[in-house]
């Protein structure tokens, strides 16, 4: 679908997948005023093809339109766009177990011309999707992180909160650094200290002492994650204690040693829920607990993922039927 100056919004029509023709000039190419969204569209046990909290996505997105200087696009019309998609070929949503057919809306600027006279005058709002196996080729195996000292993802004022595409290609360095050590992810700090953690390449993050679990506060430096926010609802309903705050590298690493942190893992839609087991990058890192996955990080990914498949009851309506 597209959008024009003056006219908003036209043109919807479903194409088969195929190369763009663009302009060489087109400024998505020289300035990225771009951005996009990722979902997962599941088969459940009783046949049905669901999305997982689509609104949540298109609110996101137009937030991120927003601090983009970019048109929002009407919230219906984003999960229109989704059904569409999908109903096309239904059996293209995997049927395999902890398989999904991955979804991502994306939205680029079309003006043409090499001027800085921006924002553009015109847009293109398209929907592709994948189908999707599990992220880490581990499966729940636990991930090495590496916290990033040399390089920071996101400052005050900046675009952190929004998911556009400059933020993770500012970061391919430091997740190219993380593996380069050995480590599976980047862990993100704060732009000025360098000693808060924010979240990780693709995914929050959350820490386990024993039955109350923390998250770094949403500040504008970090994504708002809707299985962020989803687990923070589960651990409610669990009888989890949750709490937004700062963390501290310090406070990671002297919890780790003391006991008392028990669990780390990070959250997200490629990656649902996967546990943290070492980290590099400062003072020679550590580890956490013994390396495996606990019962906490297990126990909300069954809940979360029996939600998604259909196993377990939806209290709070996430799933939306497309089929
Ligand atoms: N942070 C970043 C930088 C991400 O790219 C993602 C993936 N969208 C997340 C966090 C997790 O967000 P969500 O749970 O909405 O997938």
């Amino acid at each position: 679908i597209d959008y024009t100056e003056g006219q908003g919004w036209h043109d919807g029509r479903l194409t088969a997948y195929g190369p763009l023709t663009l302009d060489p000039a087109t400024s998505v190419f020289h300035y990225a005023q771009e951005l996009f969204e990722g979902l997962k569209a599941y088969r459940q046990e009783n046949g049905s093809i669901v999305a997982f909290r689509p609104y949540a996505n298109a609110s996101r997105f137009n937030i991120s339109a927003r601090r983009m200087a970019m048109p929002e696009v009407p919230e219906e019309t984003f999960v229109e766009a989704l059904e569409l998609l999908v109903q096309t070929d239904r059996d293209w949503v995997p049927s395999t177990e902890g398989h999904s057919l991955y979804l991502r809306p994306f939205m680029i600027a079309t003006q043409v011309g090499l001027g800085v006279n921006y924002p553009s005058k015109s847009y293109r709002f398209m929907v592709i999707g994948s189908p999707a196996a599990a992220y880490f080729a581990g499966g729940v195996k636990p991930v090495s992180v590496w916290l990033s000292q040399d390089y920071t993802r996101a400052a005050p004022g900046g675009t952190g909160f929004a998911k556009c595409g400059g933020n993770y290609a500012a970061a391919f360095v430091a997740q190219r650094q993380a593996v380069e050590n050995g480590c599976d992810q980047v862990v993100w700090l704060d732009a000025f200290e360098h000693r808060y953690v924010e979240e990780m390449g693709g995914m929050n993050l959350f820490f386990v002492f024993g039955d109350r679990l923390v998250t770094p506060d949403l500040t504008g430096t970090l994504l708002a994650g809707i299985t962020r926010d989803s687990l923070l609802t589960l651990a409610a309903d669990l009888g989890l204690a949750a709490e937004e705050r700062k963390i501290s590298i310090d406070e990671w690493r002297e919890a780790c040693a003391s006991g008392e942190l028990t669990e780390v893992f990070a959250c997200g839609t490629a990656a649902v829920i996967t546990p943290v087991g070492s980290v590099k990058g400062v003072e020679g890192g550590w580890t956490i607990g013994d390396g495996a996955p606990g019962p906490v990080t297990l126990r909300l990914r069954d809940e979360l993922m029996g939600i998604q498949y259909g196993t377990r009851p939806d209290p709070h309506g996430w799933v939306h039927k497309i089929c």
